[in-house]
């Protein structure tokens, strides 16, 4: 263990400034060092003679130095190196621009291997700049599979692997096991030491495919144990058990009856919040309109009845207050004093909401990050509900919790997240899923469309607008980061053309990232009254706002969405048993978008959608990035390591089965490793 620790400073070659560039790459100690995986490889294996030499090819030239190495000093910093190296089938000119040093490393007659793009004339190749060391010597950067690793100032590649080979040699034999033999057996995993010099150093490309295929699976390994250990330590903690409510009041003010789907998550709420063994740690996830909202009433209508309070928490000030108005509509006549608190609220309002809530006066109070606030206080929080919930960092999550004492929790997501990813995306939570929408809903229309199209999807919006309806047109939201400055320009003068040149006679407005919340706010309210026809909107639109007359989705350079995100946004429509219309321009992006995009016409399945855009793209784009709630991993990929994902964490639940605590000694490896993945995701996963 000790050695691992050793800080990177004190390398053979490496010392303080050095040592501060690494730090810049996550590097401090030999553990970071050797966990630091090339991010990928220079295949240099191929080695040639003069004579097979192409032109344009890259590949290595075993020769001996003929010439004294020349140096030319062209003019003030350009000075070029140059030498004939031979082999016994041609001759090579070898060209080093600026290395003046290199010369006294060309020995005349002694023999060298360069690595390098073959160019020059025909008959004379020539190398410019190429890798080069001497034959005699074990080969590291030549004839051989080489590491590519991430950079940064400071460091060179040579540097980062030179390190990286002292730092295997004085690890020795202290790469700890952490998967027992059994395992490695039965999924034919390599031994870590192997997997660690091959990774950086592969023998070959087979053992570099071992390599990698060993430490993915302990990645995901170490994970499965680390979330299995977190919900055995949640489960100690018991929640407050419920009476059996007496839903039927309940039922009867509702307007309409609950699907299946809505009637099994409410079931499988109430059963986790009046067993109360433990704190209900429950996800709803159903797709865009399957009327999750109405589920989550129910749940705060039991704990309400039970003498409690519960809080409701959306992303935004419009959700909140939509919420807030549909809840009054639905819970007042039951007799349940209702209140919403966001940063929109004067002071003395927020006072007032707040000794409300402080009293139990309030039964449920609807909010936004507001509710995290140190000043809010419950007389009884009984139940949490989090909609949307990948907008909410698990830490607010958890602050909201310290507000009651252990709170049954709700979260809501219209993110449909295929259920192995949910498995550990949501490791601690139990998953219900509404996978079925309320009877009567229309499927969406849903077009690909060219430039060419354009004027005649104008007439389409015009038409809509004329009958009544309203439509979004959304532009990709490129405005949101600094570097981009044109992106809101762009989206800017776009909206301006439309309500100067297409559209003079209708009500046109924007709304985007860079508004102030309350502009932004009083937009979208304007546009859910009815006062705007047309809403131009980067997607700041995506998350559940409902304004049921809305009946046409445009969505412009519609390949720079993911097909989840544009599932979402077409979920915008569809809300007000009006026939609704999803158009997409499709943009630039090629042949593989187009199909993407053909594909995504033909189903409204936002499952299915899902499934298909965690494969294409990953999970870092598919919930927009930093947003996953997913552990960052060193070399496993959720996207694509899919099938070792579900071995590793069968592996996991044998191994904990037998040992819960892991505390026998040849597990102290792994108890190490649970335990640093711990604290480096403190905040992500606890
Ligand atoms: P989401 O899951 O996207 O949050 P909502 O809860 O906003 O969906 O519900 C969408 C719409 O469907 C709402 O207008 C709601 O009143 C309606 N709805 C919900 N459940 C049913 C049902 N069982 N039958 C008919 N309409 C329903
Ligand atoms: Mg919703």
């Amino acid at each position: 263990m000790e050695k691992l620790d050793t800080e990177v400073r004190f390398i053979k070659g490496v010392g303080e400034q050095r040592a501060k560039a690494f730090e810049k790459l996550g590097v401090r100690t030999l553990r970071d060092l050797v966990m630091a995986f090339p991010r990928a490889y220079d295949d240099r294996q191929t080695v040639k003679r003069i004579e097979e030499l192409q032109f344009g090819e890259t590949c290595c030239v075993s020769a001996t130095v003929a010439t004294p190495a020349k140096l030319a000093r062209i003019r003030r910093g350009l000075d070029i190196t140059k030498c004939v190296v031979v082999d016994e089938t041609g001759r090579m000119n070898i060209t080093f621009f600026n290395q003046s040093y290199i010369g006294k490393n060309l020995i005349p007659g002694q023999n060298y291997v360069f690595y390098g793009r073959v160019g020059g004339r025909i008959g004379t190749p020539e190398m410019q700049n190429p890798v080069m060391e001497a034959e005699d010597v074990p080969p590291a950067f030549t004839r051989r599979i080489v590491p590519v690793y991430r950079m940064t100032a400071g460091l060179s590649q040579r540097m980062i692997a030179n390190a990286v080979r002292q730092g295997l040699a004085l690890c020795g034999d202290e790469f700890p096991e952490q998967l027992p033999q059994y395992i490695r057996e039965q999924y034919r995993l390599a031994q870590t030491r192997f997997a660690y010099e091959n990774i950086h150093f592969p023998r070959d490309a087979e053992s570099l495919e071992l390599a990698r295929r060993r430490l993915i699976f302990e990645e995901f390994f170490v994970l499965s144990c680390t979330l299995a250990f977190m919900r055995s330590r949640q489960g100690k903690k018991a929640g407050k058990r419920i009476g059996a409510p007496d839903m039927a009041p309940f039922y009867k003010v509702l307007p309409f009856a609950l699907t299946g789907a809505q009637r099994r998550a409410v079931d499988e709420i109430l059963g986790d919040m009046t067993r109360g063994e433990r704190p209900m740690s429950r996800l709803i996830q159903g797709d865009v309109g399957s009327g999750k909202t109405v589920v989550a009433a129910a749940a705060a209508y039991a704990v309400i009845k039970d003498g409690r309070q519960a809080a409701f928490m959306a992303p935004t000030e419009i959700l909140a207050e939509q919420h807030f108005s549909s809840l009054t509509k639905l819970l007042e006549p039951l007799g349940i004093k209702l209140d919403i608190l966001t940063g929109g609220l004067t002071a003395k309002q927020k006072r007032e909401a707040q000794a409300r809530l402080k009293t139990g006066e309030t039964q449920l109070v609807i909010g936004t990050h507001a509710l995290i606030s140190d000043s809010v206080e419950f007389d009884d929080l009984g139940l949490i509900i989090a909609d949307e919930q990948h907008r909410f960092g698990v830490q607010q999550r958890a602050a909201l919790s310290d507000k009651g004492d252990t709170p049954h929790v709700l979260v809501m997501s219209a993110t449909p997240i295929p259920r192995t990813l949910a498995l550990i995306l949501y490791g601690d939570l139990d998953v219900s899923v509404i996978d079925e929408l309320p009877p009567g809903r229309q499927t969406i229309d849903t077009f690909l469309v060219g430039e060419s199209m354009r004027e005649r999807i104008y007439k389409f919006i015009r038409k809509q607008v004329e009958v009544g309806r309203q439509v979004f047109i959304v532009c990709p939201a490129v405005e949101e980061t600094e570097e981009t400055p044109d992106g809101l320009k762009s989206v800017k003068e776009y909206a301006k053309e439309l309500s100067e040149k297409v559209f003079p006679d209708l009500r046109v407005a924007l709304v985007h990232g860079k508004l102030r919340p309350k502009e932004k706010n009083e937009t979208m309210g304007a546009f859910a009254a009815g006062n705007i026809d047309i809403l131009v909107a980067t997607t700041v639109i995506e998350v559940g706002v409902d304004v049921p007359n809305a009946n046409l989705m445009v969505v412009e350079n519609a390949d720079r969405f993911g097909l989840s995100q544009l599932h979402q946004l077409r979920g915008r429509v569809g809300r007000g048993g009006y026939k609704s219309y999803c158009v997409l321009f499709e943009g630039g992006g090629g042949d593989a978008a187009r199909e993407r995009m053909r594909a995504f016409c033909k189903t409204n399945d936002g499952f299915k959608i899902a499934e298909e855009d965690l494969r294409i793209r990953g999970p870092g784009d598919f919930f927009g990035s930093r947003q996953s709630g997913l552990p960052d991993m060193n070399i496993a990929s959720f996207a694509t390591d899919m099938d070792m994902l579900k071995n590793a964490q069968t592996a996991a639940k044998e191994l904990l089965a037998s040992d819960p605590e892991l505390r026998c000694e040849e597990n102290a490896p792994l108890r190490e490793s649970v335990t640093r993945m711990l604290e480096k995701n403190r905040g992500t996963l606890n």
